[in-house]
């Protein structure tokens, strides 16, 4: 029986995966976990919801393996970590879905067609690719407890979504305004400014109409006023021209009119023109001009010049042209003018019927007609194209309008000290998002604007009385006379009413709410509280740790935050990890249009669940873009995991050749060789890293000092180490390589969590009273005892010392085959151990240490003298290299038996012959025969290799040995 079970000669990581998951599955191993833990601290984690209804990215896998790796962290420390699911499930994406399959194409279609059975189709269509994101969250290694997942439109989650609604109108927070808001005319609603803060919601270099009007003065029609604006269709709703009153204004004459305009803009001027006066705005105050189009009604303060503190000279004409409704400036100003604003477009952004001239007309299409209008009036003086940037809506991609509506806002402003203070006690990974990205956005902060003007959503729970306007915030549904029984979706929940206090009928408002609002609740609405679960949401509030992408800053972190604050005056999270965002390999972002979407299930079955999450973790800083590509991720992790698997490979063969018995005690640490003791020394150090990043968040710098370990153990110890691993009877290199690599599984298991239980398992298997997986060991404790900071500087030393030994022989021509006589290492004293050590790597029969001849760092030199001896001795390591060559290229195993035939000149036949015992055994040889040059090769051997061995020509012939050995365990010697 061999120790380990032997190895697969490669390792197919996608492969192994799948095994492992599938024993995780037979073993509960994910219950286990949680089960070994269930009186254990809570570390507590906040599962940002997704929406189910679309197919899940690469960029979810991103996400959701930092949420892992921390919660796995935590949980081998000895914490509780519950990861509830949940599932996002309102909103206006949800709706767009369903009015697409139906074909629906406007609001009024949906209520044709009927409101009980959309929003019917809107919840069956929520969870449409439900399997899929369980499929792919398991796939990768993400723990989530997904079969008790909260649901956003479950109505125990909205009716805590109304008492926090209820506890916000309480405080005077929750208000109805009538304010101009970034509007989707197809979507027809409003949206919030959080929405526009969406990665893409604003576009750069948009195209749109740039026109400079003429406003002619009533008193002197020779003589116009010029605006400026960007969008033509607000001008049938002009009602002022707003100038600066501070700001100089110039009146110029060209050609025989007379132009009004600011002096620092002339340059807006076709053509010469001649300064006839200069004069501040205030002077233009309260000039009456002729208006453009005569569908406004009448009213003694419109069409007349205003002043404003808006009004700039940075572009225009520094005479603002104001439509009340469709600008946060115009409306204020015409409410302070005390003007009648009235809407020249509907909610469609269509113009509606008074408008004769356009009416019908959508206002973008209408931009075109209404310039062409004023030319042949000789209104417009000049026309241009410009390009800016412009809000979309993010769904659906239709330009903005700003439009003014009745809406209701949370009043976030109220809160703002109280927000930045929070955020301010927040952990963010990287740091310079909380004052940066997070707290810019926090010092602009503007009043939520919540309602939505829809159907599938949590409904606004307000109701106003149809007689007296009285206004109730309900918090519940027993408030209503409801039990938990009912579905509080529209349209049943508009059949509701309650009385008022002076006998009307108080009806619901239409609105819904902000899908965002619905996330930023999922602390205390997946646990219906306050109604239920009072003990658990105190205990699991605020969390320890959530994670979500860049793109969540200004939504559910903030959302989140927003709600915590306000209701319970606390953060909603401790630390928060924010991975920036996957772009292609070109550093384009992803999209259908242009063709460069990764498909998750392609990368995995390629370079699989592990590689692909260590590439996360270890390519770039969390702060920056993840350029990624199959390609990228297998030429950097995935080398990596073969470099350990190979190392694991290397212990399980040796291991099993010497029939090393991993139960036995080994040798005292201080009694073990100088390399083990500094392997064991960098382990004891990197699991002091390891933990002291992990602790802070930092995934980065803990997989790097992981990878730094790795390549240490897999290069440079086992390189020195390699002799004392053949037939070595001490067991001390192998209790050390083994404890190493198990160690490395344990610090690798909340990154890589298959490869990691593979490695464990493997180790573990000989040893009784192991855990049945890695996922339920302890994480790697720090041990003081090991560290040792000299050895390991010493050993650095000695590392650049061979480098530059090897650089000496390369110079000389000498390659480091050939066995010199000695090395003068000056500047640095070595213990005798590491000048054995030094000896053996660069090959040298010594290293002799010199006290330093003058200050500097140390150097070495070497003796490149060569007696017949030391060429001897070169022949023979030259010829054991070919002969191991030659055994990889024969497929044979290490330690498989094997029989030499060699055919050489005389000078290497004598080196193989003095050298007969180390060729033997280093090359696993039962035999080796030598034979004149031109003779045919004995029975049985294939065609002979001709190599040449330091300018000397060799044939080799190698065969598989005959004789059978027992145990499949060569003595060597
Ligand atoms: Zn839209
Ligand atoms: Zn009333």
């Amino acid at each position: 029986m061999p120790v380990f079970e032997p190895l697969p000669a490669h390792v197919r990581f996608p492969e192994l995966e799948e095994n492992v998951l599938a024993r995780w599955g037979r073993e509960r191993i994910f219950e286990r976990s949680l089960e070994q833990r269930k009186d254990a601290r809570p570390f507590v984690f906040y599962e940002g919801p997704p929406t189910a209804n679309g197919l899940p990215g690469v960029h979810h896998i991103l996400a959701r393996s930092f949420k892992d790796c921390f919660l796995r962290y935590q949980q081998m420390l000895g914490r509780r970590v519950e990861r509830r699911g949940g599932w996002d499930t309102h909103g206006l994406p949800v709706e767009l879905e369903v009015e697409r399959s139906l074909k629906l194409r406007s609001k009024q279609e949906i209520e044709e067609f009927g409101v009980e059975e959309f929003n019917r189709l809107c919840r069956a269509s929520v969870m449409e690719y439900i399997d899929e994101w369980e499929r792919l969250t398991g796939r990768i290694g993400f723990w989530l407890d997904m079969e008790h997942a909260y649901r956003t439109y479950d109505p125990s989650y909205i009716e805590s979504v109304w008492w926090s609604l209820q506890q916000i109108h309480q405080r005077g927070w929750l208000y109805r305004g009538y304010r101009v808001a970034p509007y989707c005319p197809r979507c027809q609603t409003s949206l919030s400014s959080h929405e526009l803060g969406q990665p893409g919601a604003y576009r750069d270099n948009t195209p749109d109409p740039g026109v400079t009007v003429r406003f002619r003065l009533i008193e002197d029609p020779g003589t116009s006023l010029l605006a400026w604006t960007t969008t033509p269709w607000t001008l049938p709703g002009n009602l002022a021209l707003a100038v600066g009153a501070e700001i100089p204004y110039v009146r110029v004459r060209q050609g025989d009119e007379r132009l009004i305009l600011a002096r620092g803009r002339l340059d807006v001027l076709d053509g010469a023109y001649e300064i006839e006066a200069e004069f501040p705005g205030s002077e233009l105050v309260g000039l009456s001009y002729q208006r453009l189009f005569p569908y406004l009604s009448e009213q003694d303060r419109a069409w007349k010049v205003a002043a404003a503190d808006f009004v700039s000279t940075e572009e225009g004409t520094g005479i603002v042209h104001t439509a009340g409704a469709y600008g946060e400036d115009d409306l204020r100003l015409c409410q302070e003018l005390g003007l009648e604003v009235r809407h020249t477009v509907g909610l469609d952004g269509r113009f509606l019927p008074f408008v004769e001239e356009f009416a019908g007309l959508f206002v973008k299409s209408a931009d075109p007609v209404i310039s062409d209008d004023l030319r042949r009036r000789g209104l417009l003086y000049r026309e241009e194209t410009i390009l800016h940037t412009y809000p979309f809506c993010w769904r659906c991609e239709t330009p903005l309008l700003y439009y003014a509506l009745d809406s209701w806002f949370i009043r976030t402003t109220a809160v703002k000290e109280a927000l930045l203070r929070h955020n301010a006690s927040v952990g963010w990974v990287p740091s310079h998002i909380r004052d940066g990205r997070m707290g810019n956005w926090l010092e602009s902060l503007q009043d939520w604007n919540l309602s939505r003007a829809r159907y599938w959503g949590t409904p606004l729970p307000v109701w106003v009385c149809q007689s007296c306007q009285q206004e109730r915030c309900v918090g519940s549904f027993a408030e209503l006379g409801l039990g938990q029984d009912i579905d509080p979706h529209k349209p049943f929940i508009d059949g509701v009413t309650l009385a008022c206090e002076c006998g009307g009928v108080m009806r619901r408002v239409p609105e819904v709410i902000d899908c965002w609002y619905d996330s930023g609740a999922m602390p205390f609405a997946q646990w219906h509280y306050p109604f239920e679960n009072q003990e658990r949401f105190q205990e699991e509030h605020p969390a320890d740790y959530i994670s979500e992408a860049l793109d969540q800053t200004r939504g559910w972190f903030y959302t989140l935050l927003a709600e915590s604050v306000m209701l319970f005056d606390q953060p909603a999270y401790r630390n928060v990890v924010v991975p920036s965002l996957v772009v292609d390999d070109k550093g384009r972002k992803m999209s259908k249009s242009r063709g460069n979407v990764i498909d998750p299930w392609e990368l995995l079955g390629e370079t699989g669940a592990d590689a692909l999450r260590w590439w996360f973790y270890t390519t770039v800083t969390v702060g920056q873009e993840y350029r990624i590509s199959a390609q990228r991720v297998a030429e950097s992790a995935l080398k990596f995991l073969n470099v350990l698997w190979n190392t694991q490979s290397f212990l399980v063969t040796y291991a099993n050749l010497a029939k090393w018995d991993p139960s036995q005690t080994p040798p005292d640490v201080s009694a073990r060789h100088v390399l083990d003791r500094w392997i064991l020394a960098r382990l004891a150090q990197t699991v002091d890293e390891v933990r002291l990043s992990l602790d802070r968040f930092d995934a980065h710098s803990a997989c790097r000092a992981i990878a730094e370990l790795v390549d240490e153990a897999s290069t440079w110890y086992l390189r020195c180490s390699r002799p004392r691993f053949r037939g070595t009877t001490d067991g001390a290199a192998f209790a050390t390589l083994h404890q190493v690599l198990l160690d490395i599984s344990r610090l690798m298991a909340p990154f890589t969590p298959f490869v990691a239980d593979a490695m464990y398992r493997e180790l573990t298997s000989p040893l009784p009273g192991s855990h049945l997986s890695v996922h339920l060991e302890m994480y790697p404790e720090p041990d003081p005892s090991r560290l040792d900071p000299e050895l390991v500087r010493d050993m650095a030393e000695l590392r650049r010392l061979a480098e530059e030994a090897r650089a000496l022989r390369e110079a000389a021509g000498v390659p480091t085959r050939q066995p010199l006589a000695r090395a003068l290492v000056e500047g640095v004293d070595m213990s005798a151990e590491l000048r054995a050590v030094l000896a053996q790597e660069i090959n040298v029969g010594e290293v002799v240490c010199q006290p330093a001849t003058e200050r500097g760092r140390s150097s070495v030199r070497l003796d490149f003298e060569l007696t017949p001896e030391l060429r001897q001795e070169g022949l023979l390591r030259g010829l054991v290299r070919q002969v191991q060559n030659l055994r990889k290229r024969s497929g044979l195993n290490p330690g498989e038996p094997a029989d030499l035939v060699l055919a050489s000149d005389p000078e290497l036949e004598e080196a193989a012959s003095a050298g007969r015992e180390l060729l033997r055994s280093q090359c696993f040889l039962d035999t080796v025969l030598t034979l004149a040059w031109d003779l045919p090769m004995p029975a049985g051997f294939p065609a002979p290799v001709e190599v040449a061995i330091q300018g000397k020509r060799a044939r080799l012939g190698l065969r598989p040995g005959i004789e059978p050995r027992g145990g499949g365990v060569h003595q060597t010697g």
